[in-house]
Parts: structure tokens; C-alpha cells; sequence
């Protein structure tokens, strides 16, 4: 089959096919080899690879890591899509397309029983409509995880790099960092696509901790704490804290904790780095 990281060869399937893009589905298909080729890089894949593709499109990606992985498992909502990857992907004995909806998947057993429950590397190009949604339920569902080499957009990337001090800086950057290490190994512009989305795109490699980096009795307790300070950012962590009634905090509880940890009463949660949100987490839960 043509390489469709060649836009001409691209062109020519859809048009065969007459697919009609979904915008529903966030569906932007790269045409670009030298990016496919880094996304590829980026995510290590050796022969011994399990990986997970969310979101295969025309199967452009899926071409680059068959060539690359063990095993591949793509899954794809549209199911207009599926006749057009039996063909695009015809040659590859090692890659199985599932149609299905990635977040009602249970992906902890897709792991568990097409790779004996060893870490998986998950490659994709997101629908920038889910992003966040995604990557919460690959890390949360226990899914045995060793990286994630995602094309999102710009700004999101950036967010899940960050630390305190910036604008960017909230819930999503706290928890991806919780996980994983998080590096942005390309910017990919609007016309590496077709169609062109309207923002910047670039891919970031999330390496999964082997072990978290904080001590947190309960991350559940600690990921609600910071919700709650994003939530309300331009409160002081007192007030924000114990204005969330799911958390039944104090004013006094909070104030109490935070003083005990050397910040001031009037301290904001947009300051405090993750070890310091799972020090406070854990003298909340001893309060
Ligand atoms: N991987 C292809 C590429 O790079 O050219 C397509 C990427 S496109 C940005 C995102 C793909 O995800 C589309 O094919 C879209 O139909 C699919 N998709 C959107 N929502 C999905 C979902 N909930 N579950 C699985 N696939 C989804």
C-alpha cells in the first residue's frame, strides 16, 4: 500500500472512498512524513512493542508503526472509516482495528489480555476534543502503561509541562506530572494536516513514573484538594478549600495545614508545586 504520509496518496483514497470529514470526531489526518517519522522516534517502538493507537483515520500512523511495533491495536469511532482501513492497512499481519468509542473501552483489559498485562505504549494523534478525558483514563484506569506520545494542541502540551507560577499552570499539568514525565518533542503547524485545524499542534512524550514522585496516602483525596484550588483559583486556599462542600473542610482545618507547612494563611493554590498539594493532602487526612 502507498505511503499515506504522502498527501497525493492520501488525496487519492479519500477521494475513492468519497469520505466526508467528521468535525464531530476531530478528524485532522497528517500529511507529513518527516513529522510521522518523529511522532515514531519519539515513542521508542522496538519490535517488542505492544501499541495502542487511538484514533487511526485513514491509517497513516498505523502504517509507520506496524512497520516499527510487535503488535498493533487501533481503535476508530467512525465507521466509515473501517472499509478504508481494511484497505490502507491490508499488507500488515500485526495490527487488529477495533471500532469502537476509546472511552468506553475498558483498556486496563485490552492490556491485560492481548498483552499479558505488560506496559503498552499508546501513539496517537488525538481528537483535541477528548484530550484531557483520554489521558485521565489511561492513567487512572490502571492501565499498565509505558508511555504516551500524543499530538495535541499547542496549549495543552504546554499546560501538562508546567509548573507553579504560570497562567498555564492547573489541574491537568499536576496530574499528568504526577504520572508521568512529561517532554514536548515537536510543534507541528496547521499545515502537516489536511484538513487544517485552526490551532498549533505539538507531540508530547509522557514517560510513566515507575514510582510516584510525592508520598500521598490517597492521590483520590489530593487530585479533589486541587480541583477545589483550581477551581476557585483567585481564592486563597482557605477560602477555596473549605468553600467546596464535597471536601468538609474548615476555614480553621485548612489554615491550620497550611501554616504547618511554613506557607502563609493567605497562600493561593496556584503556588503550591505537587509535593507540597501532597503534603498538604496528607495533613488534611491525618486532621
Ligand atoms: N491518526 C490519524 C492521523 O494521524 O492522520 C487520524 C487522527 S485524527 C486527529 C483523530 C481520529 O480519532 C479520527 O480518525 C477520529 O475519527 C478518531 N476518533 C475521534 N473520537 C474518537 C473516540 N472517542 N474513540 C476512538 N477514535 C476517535
Amino acid at each position: 500500500m502507498a505511503n499515506l504520509g504522502i498527501p497525493q496518496n492520501t488525496i487519492e483514497i479519500l477521494q475513492k472512498y468519497k469520505f466526508n470529514f467528521q468535525k464531530k470526531f476531530g478528524q485532522n489526518f497528517l500529511i507529513d512524513t518527516s513529522v510521522l517519522e518523529r511522532i515514531v522516534a519519539a515513542a521508542q517502538i522496538t519490535k517488542d512493542d505492544f501499541v495502542l493507537e487511538i484514533g487511526p483515520g485513514i491509517g497513516t500512523m498505523t502504517q509507520y508503526l506496524a512497520e516499527a511495533a510487535g503488535q498493533v491495536v487501533a481503535v476508530e469511532i467512525d465507521k466509515a472509516l473501517i472499509p478504508i482501513l481494511e484497505e490502507t492497512l491490508a499488507e500488515y499481519t500485526n495490527v487488529t482495528v477495533i471500532n469502537a468509542d476509546v472511552l468506553k473501552l475498558d483498556l486496563k483489559q485490552l492490556a491485560d489480555e492481548r498483552n499479558g498485562g505488560k506496559p503498552i505504549k499508546v501513539v496517537a494523534n488525538l481528537p483535541y476534543y477528548i484530550t484531557t478525558p483520554i489521558i485521565m483514563s489511561l492513567f487512572e484506569s490502571g492501565t499498565p502503561l509505558e508511555s504516551i506520545t500524543i499530538m495535541v494542541q499547542k496549549e495543552v502540551a504546554e499546560r501538562m509541562q508546567v509548573g507553579p507560577g504560570t497562567k498555564d499552570y492547573g489541574a491537568l499539568s499536576l496530574a499528568v506530572q504526577y504520572y508521568a514525565k512529561p517532554e514536548i518533542v515537536a510543534n507541528v503547524p496547521p499545515n502537516c494536516f489536511i484538513p487544517r485545524p485552526t490551532v498549533g499542534s505539538a507531540v508530547i512524550r509522557l514517560t510513566r513514573h515507575q514510582e510516584p514522585p510525592v508520598d500521598v496516602m490517597d492521590d483520590h483525596h489530593m487530585f479533589a484538594l486541587i480541583r477545589a484550588s483550581f477551581n476557585q483559583r483567585r481564592k486563597t486556599l482557605a477560602n477555596g478549600l473549605s468553600n467546596a462542600p464535597e471536601l468538609h473542610l474548615t476555614r480553621d482545618q485548612v489554615t491550620q495545614a497550611v501554616e504547618k507547612m511554613g506557607l502563609s494563611a493567605t497562600v493561593r493554590g496556584e503556588t503550591l508545586t505537587l509535593a507540597q498539594f501532597a503534603e498538604l493532602s496528607n495533613l488534611l487526612k491525618n486532621a
